[in-house]
């Protein structure tokens, strides 16, 4: 497994890999979600290559980049024996040379609400490491976590609208035993708050009840019972809504036999953790 720390040795490196390409971008602090992200490229394409850049510019100034778990030693042991090709994993100056003006790149029809709304800097910083790291890897496929379901709208639709070379695949959401969805936040969490984090989930799976045992339709009265499932945790809520699954737009109704389903997303902090989760409802589940 090749480990590249520089733009041009992540390069020279890629063009030695014959064949397709998949490309597992991540922040590191590998988890099993990270690991069947790499698992999925491998049927999808002859080598995985993974990219660990914990990217200062999609976090705002009062977030957790400081504090952002980086055990690199161990990410590239678990990379080696997912069977991965090679791993850039680059300082900050090589992905933000020092007196370059920034680009700014954005999706503002899909960008702008939920996560966007409550991380203004968010999705800029997202797209635009996200265009340098498809310019520098050049994958035939990249592999995306339905976990940060806007993160791939927003995602393939930059890369849609920019031509880009790149399909763009979302796989599953790797969760615990439990429930909760793997994140490499989780380590941040007390006993105490990892018990009460589990109100994601189960806000989650009341709004799916509510739509496929009981035909609820109204999206508001799908909102409000999230909510109180997750306020019931002593979770603070960013959001908790049912959106269309392609567009995110608010919904009048909930008619998942007719719309091929909905998504329930959601994002709350347990004290100073925030965490987001989403599931699809209906027909799309
Ligand atoms: P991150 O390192 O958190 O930036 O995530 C890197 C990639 O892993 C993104 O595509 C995420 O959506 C994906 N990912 C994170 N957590 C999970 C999970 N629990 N299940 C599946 N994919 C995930």
């Amino acid at each position: 497994m090749w480990i590249a720390r520089t733009v041009d040795d992540c390069r020279r490196l890629r063009a030695t890999l014959g064949g397709r390409v998949a490309f597992v971008p991540t922040m590191g602090a590998l988890h099993g979600g990270h690991v069947s992200l790499i698992e999925g490229g491998r049927r999808l394409a002859d080598h995985v290559v993974v990219s660990i850049f914990v990217n200062p510019t999609q976090f705002g100034p009062h977030e957790d980049l400081a504090r952002y778990p980086r055990p690199l030693e161990e990410d590239l042991r678990r990379c080696e024996a997912a069977g991965v090709a090679g791993v850039f994993c680059p300082p900050v100056e090589q992905m933000y040379p020092p007196g370059e003006p920034a680009a700014a790149i954005t999706v503002p029809a899909l960008a702008d609400m939920l996560e966007g709304e409550h991380r203004p800097h968010f999705f800029g910083g997202v797209c635009r490491v996200v265009m340098k790291l498809l310019n520098i890897v050049r994958p035939d496929v990249a592999c995306w976590g339905r976990k940060d379901y806007q993160q791939y709208r927003v995602i393939d639709a930059l890369t849609a609208d920019l031509h880009l070379p790149v399909v763009n695949v979302v796989l599953p959401t790797v969760r615990e035993p439990d429930g909760l969805a793997m994140s490499s936040r989780n380590v941040y969490l007390s006993t105490e708050q990892r018990a009460r984090a589990l109100g994601l989930i189960k806000a989650l799976r009341l709004a799916r009840a509510l739509v496929e045992e009981q035909g609820e339709s109204d999206p508001r009265a799908i909102e409000d019972a999230m909510r109180q499932a997750l306020e019931a945790h002593r979770l603070a809520v960013d959001y908790a809504a049912v959106r269309h699954p392609r567009t995110l737009a608010a919904l009048d109704c909930v008619e998942p036999s007719l719309t091929g389903g909905v998504i329930a997303l959601t994002a709350a902090h347990v004290d100073q953790v925030r965490l987001i989760d989403n599931m699809p409802l209906g027909a799309a589940g």
